[in-house]
């Protein structure tokens, strides 16, 4: 059997990491024909080293300044792309591949999600923000083209797990899990004065900034039903979320006659990367088995959304569409940079975000220019808000 040919977009982070260690244990069935990162060059160096693709990019100026020597003392006969955004664009439109994983942060690797969209590629979805800002372009491109959109975040993955064999008409909502973050507990008079310091202590997983002051104020949760809302093609009536502290149940999808099936497993990414890839196909584990015996138990509490507000919100944006999505993470992104540089307080994240969707008039079928030109606005908007 020919081997599925992979390209990556975003090699450097975490998920492209975890992306590699799939490949390399399922070498056999997966060839690595082309990868990019930004900034973090001796992640992507090592990666060519290793996995010898046609084509690598690297698209950060001085990140390319810093790494000529390197790529120039290596032995492989890989093309090099060097410079330049837009290489993951050309990348998706010209190389011959089979699946684009996209796990590029933010607004950069959308051009190319586009991309692969149009040719009827598969895509990986690592990537939050495609959905977020593009929902109803991208998923009308993937519907013309026959490209498949396969989530890689651990809860749509869930859900499509859950989904699968099932009639569509037959959902009754689709149920996802949140962990609640930091301030679970934390009483609502206490937000007022959580710290910079306090916001960034996750108490379960070291990630980047962003995402675990996402995680905090249920953003990320937020970011994550407006995906599922494009994903599953489920109005905002059947889209539901609940706090699961222990994070072992990822998602859960309830039918028409009351029962809801459930996809538990290990926290790990390998598990939905290396599902989005082999899909249709189960492959063979690629982290231990779970000492599930050990898990005595798993609560289930109701969001408080007068504490959680940015979830409700999210809610709303993701029935209005449109380019609400684009909007609603653009202000985000703005206002947990502002609160990261200590310039705002932590509740006025939300309040933010709030008054910049409060004033955006929505385009519900926009076009490419119109979501990026909403995205400017947006950030322009958040930057003075409060
Ligand atoms: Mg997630």
């Amino acid at each position: 059997m020919a081997r599925t040919k992979v390209l990556l977009l975003g090699a450097s982070g975490s998920i492209g990491a975890s992306t590699l260690d799939v490949l390399r244990k399922h070498a056999a069935r997966f060839e690595l024909v082309g990868v990019a990162a930004g900034r973090r060059h001796e992640a992507l160096i090592e990666a060519v080293r290793e996995f010898k693709p046609q084509v690598a990019a690297l698209t950060n100026a001085d990140a390319v300044k810093a790494a000529r020597a390197a790529i120039k003392a290596l032995d492989t006969k890989t093309e090099w792309l060097l410079d330049g955004d837009r290489h993951m664009v050309d990348l998706a439109r010209e190389l011959d591949y089979d699946v684009l994983l996209a796990s590029v942060t933010g607004a950069a690797g959308l051009p190319a999600v586009l991309e692969a969209a149009k040719r009827g590629k598969r895509i990986a979805l690592a990537n939050k923000e495609s959905l977020v800002m593009t929902g109803p372009l991208l998923t009308a491109i993937c519907k013309q083209t026959g490209a498949e959109l396969l989530p890689v975040d651990s809860e749509h993955s869930a859900i499509f797990q859950c989904l699968r064999g099932e009639n569509h008409d037959e959902i009754k909502r689709i149920i996802l899990t949140a962990s609640g973050g930091p301030f679970r507990t934390t009483p609502l008079a206490e937000l007022k004065k959580v710290t910079l310091k306090q916001a960034l202590k996750h108490p379960t997983w070291e990630m980047g900034p962003k995402i675990t002051i996402d995680s905090s104020t249920l953003f990320n949760k937020a970011l994550e039903v407006i995906e599922a809302r494009w994903l599953f093609d489920v109005p905002r009536s059947k889209l539901d979320a609940v706090i699961h502290p222990q994070s072992v149940v990822h998602s859960m999808v309830e039918f028409v006659d009351a029962s809801i099936i459930a996809h538990l497993g290990p926290t790990d990414m390998k598990i939905p990367i290396q599902f989005a890839l082999s899909y249709p196909q189960r492959i063979a584990q690629p982290v231990p088995t779970w000492p599930w015996e050990r898990m005595s138990t798993l609560n289930f509490e109701p969001v408080d959304y007068e504490k959680f507000p940015a979830l409700e919100l999210g809610f709303a944006v993701a029935e209005a569409g449109g380019t609400l999505g684009a909007v609603f993470n653009a202000a985000n992104e703005v206002a947990v940079e502002r609160f990261l540089h200590e310039q705002i307080a932590y509740l006025d994240i939300y309040k933010t975000v709030r008054s910049v969707v409060d004033r955006h008039s929505n385009i519900t079928q926009p076009s490419l220019e119109q979501v990026l030109e909403a995205d400017r606005w947006a950030r322009e908007t958040a930057a003075t808000a409060v």
